[in-house]
C-alpha cells in the first residue's frame, strides 16, 4: 500500500507521506497550545473573585449605629442630668407630720444611682432639698413631689407616707399656704410643713440650715 498525500489536520498542508507529515508537525506545530480555553477560563475566576471581594467589602461597609444615645429625663420640667450643676444652688427644707407624726424624708429622692440627679433631690434624710440646677430659676413643691415619685427605688413615695390624703395642709415659714402644690415655690432656706391629719399646736417656722449653706 503506496503512500498518498496527506494532510496536515493542524495547517492543512499537503505531504507526500505519513513520515513527512509527522516530521512537519513535529517541527511546526509542537509548541501549538492544545487548550486555547485555559486563559479565558483563568479570567473569568479572577473576574468572580473580584466580584466575590467586592460583595464582601459592601456586607462589611454595612455597619449597625449606636443606639446608645443619652436617655435624657425630665419630670415635670425638671432635668435628670449626669452631673449635678452648681449655677443656681439653694437650699429649701421640708417636714412632713402625719397624724401629730414627725415621719422622714427619704434619702435619694430625685438621684438615680449611678445614672442622673434630677435638679431637685435630697441627699440624706435630713429633710433638706437641695435645688442645684444650670440656670436660675423658680422650681415648685409640686415638681418636687412629681420627682420624688419618679425615682426609683425609693424608700417611700410621697403618696405612701401621706397614706393618700387629698386634704394635705402646707405651710411655709409658720404661714399656711393654700395654694395647689405646683404654685408653691421653693426659696432658699424656706421651712415647708405638709401636714396630715390634726394640725399640731406646735411644728417648726424655720430651719437651721448648716453653717455657709
Ligand atoms: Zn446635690
Ligand atoms: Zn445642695
Amino acid at each position: 500500500m503506496a503512500d498518498t498525500e496527506k494532510k496536515c489536520n493542524i495547517c492543512g498542508k499537503a505531504f507526500e507521506n505519513s513520515n513527512k507529515l509527522n516530521q512537519h508537525k513535529l517541527e511546526s506545530h509542537k509548541d501549538k497550545p492544545k487548550n486555547v480555553k485555559t486563559k479565558s477560563s483563568n479570567s473569568r475566576l479572577k473576574v468572580t473573585g473580584i466580584a466575590a471581594a467586592i460583595a464582601v467589602v459592601i456586607v462589611l461597609a454595612v455597619y449597625f449605629s449606636d443606639n446608645s444615645t443619652t436617655s435624657v429625663t425630665s419630670v415635670d420640667g425638671v432635668n435628670c442630668d449626669p452631673t449635678e450643676a452648681f449655677t443656681f444652688h439653694i437650699h429649701a427644707h421640708l417636714d412632713m407630720i402625719v397624724d401629730n407624726k414627725f415621719v422622714t424624708i427619704p434619702a435619694g429622692i430625685g438621684i438615680k444611682q449611678n445614672e442622673c440627679l434630677f435638679w431637685l433631690h435630697t441627699h440624706t434624710d435630713d429633710g433638706i432639698i437641695h435645688i442645684e440646677s444650670p440656670a436660675t430659676r423658680v422650681f415648685t413643691l409640686g415638681q418636687f413631689i412629681q420627682v420624688w415619685d419618679s425615682t426609683p427605688g425609693i424608700s417611700s413615695t410621697f403618696e405612701k407616707l401621706t397614706n393618700g390624703d387629698a386634704n394635705l395642709k402646707v405651710f411655709v415659714n409658720g404661714n399656711e399656704v393654700k395654694n395647689t402644690f405646683d404654685k408653691i415655690a421653693l426659696s432658699a432656706h424656706d421651712e415647708i410643713v405638709i401636714i396630715s391629719g390634726t394640725v399640731p399646736p406646735a411644728f417648726p417656722s424655720t430651719y437651721q440650715f448648716p453653717e455657709g449653706d
